[in-house]
């Protein structure tokens, strides 16, 4: 069959995780551009997200969730507002996904209500997802900047009682920290640590800014990383320490960040940047190679999530794969030139199939659970809404 001739030279690997994401900021794609995330976040992004109605982000998740899958991302860790919506619009992908409504404290986000609801809340939206076979649901206290001790306090008591998990933003950028070590003494882990947040299963978005002691702590308390090198480039947020933080046996995955962090949704272009990064900043070509970058793609990325069962094309494994054409990565002269290959060339233009727990949803390269057109159209006109256009 004419089929089988083409998958021929095929590649077919555990689809690529993506462990930080706010896949519905894809409405706010390119909004803000040059700004350092304070402002970035302050002037730009919460007063339009402050507006956003439930069916915009059902509708920027579904734009947004099949630019994941067409990428060949097969579970993603997402945290956005209007929650339910993404859960939604992730179940009608057929997009795993691990879903953390945000909790912030801004007077722009008043509308999503007093923080005890919103916590209550996200308890019931666990429970009705507990049996789902894509989805699961988690807490996601933004950061220790934009939240106050009271909430993260019970977020803490909420997460042992139910065993949930936990997504927050951990020193992305340098002067992040600066009040709260005024205020404590502490860095962000340390005061996170001193509430009882890192006894239960954490992943710490970013971590850029994280001293010797902080590692050690993460590590001492299995606490994860997502490394977001493409999101810290364009703001400028530093180099995080990824080597140290693997070397001391802390799972590091990659995470896109929301699209209007960076703009792809692509976790190629992430393991690349990761590699330069990782060898510009120790100054060392050989700091960190193509198999290190795939495996943070992919089963260690499936670690941070505390996710065993993914990551990994083994029996036992969810079937979540995808199909990759490799006839562009040549030449081939040695075993390990395909591995450095898909690293350096590698691009969601190669993945042509893709399957999550066992079923297709993309094939040769299009989204065959929704009208990829009609929803980019929708997505463009709620965007220029929003923008006040
Ligand atoms: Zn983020």
């Amino acid at each position: 069959m004419e089929g089988e001739a083409q998958n021929f030279d095929g590649l077919l690997m555990p689809g690529l995780i993506n462990t930080h994401a706010h896949t519905p900021m894809v409405l706010l794609r390119g909004a803000g551009e040059g700004l350092p995330v304070s402002t970035w976040l302050t002037d730009v992004m919460w007063p339009r997200e402050g507006r956003l109605t439930a069916d915009d982000v059902r509708l920027a998740m579904l734009a947004g969730g099949a630019e994941l899958l067409a990428n060949g991302i097969t579970t993603s860790h997402e945290m956005y507002f209007h929650s339910e919506a993404v859960a939604n619009a992730a179940a009608e992908l057929g997009l795993r996904a691990v879903v953390t409504p945000p909790l912030l404290v801004a007077d722009d986000l008043a509308s999503f209500g007093g923080w005890p609801e919103q916590l209550e809340a996200t308890v019931e939206q666990a429970d009705r997802w507990r049996d789902h076979e894509l989805i699961s649901i988690g807490f996601g206290p933004h950061s220790a900047y934009a939240v106050p001790e009271k909430p993260l306090v019970r977020v803490v008591e909420l997460a042992q009682k139910s065993g949930m998990h936990i997504q927050i933003h951990v020193a992305e950028g340098r002067q992040e920290g600066d009040a709260l070590r005024e205020r404590t003494g502490l860095s962000v882990p340390a005061y996170l640590d001193r509430l009882g947040m890192l006894d239960g299963q954490v992943l710490a978005a970013h971590g850029v800014w994280l001293s010797a002691e902080d590692i050690e702590l993460f590590a001492a308390r299995q606490t994860a990383v997502a490394h977001c090198p493409c999101s810290n480039s364009k703001h400028a947020s530093g180099f995080a320490p990824v080597r140290a933080l693997r070397s001391a046996g802390v799972a590091v995955g990659l995470g896109t960040d929301g699209p209007a962090s960076h703009d792809r949704i692509d976790l190629f272009e992430e393991m690349r940047m990761a590699l330069r990064l990782a060898r510009l900043a120790a100054d060392d070509a050989g700091a960190m190679g193509p198999r290190d970058v795939l495996t943070m793609a992919t089963v260690e990325g499936a670690r941070a999530l505390g996710r065993l069962d993914l990551g990994r094309l083994e029996a036992g494994c969810r079937a979540d794969m995808i199909h990759l054409d490799v006839s562009p990565l040549y030449p081939v002269v040695e075993e390990s030139d395909l591995l450095t290959h898909l690293v350096y060339l590698g691009s969601p233009a190669l993945v042509k199939d893709v399957w999550i727990e066992g079923h297709q949803v993309v094939e040769n390269g299009y989204v065959l659970t929704i009208d990829v057109a009609q929803v980019r159209a929708e997505a463009t006109a709620r965007a220029r809404s929003l923008a006040g256009l």
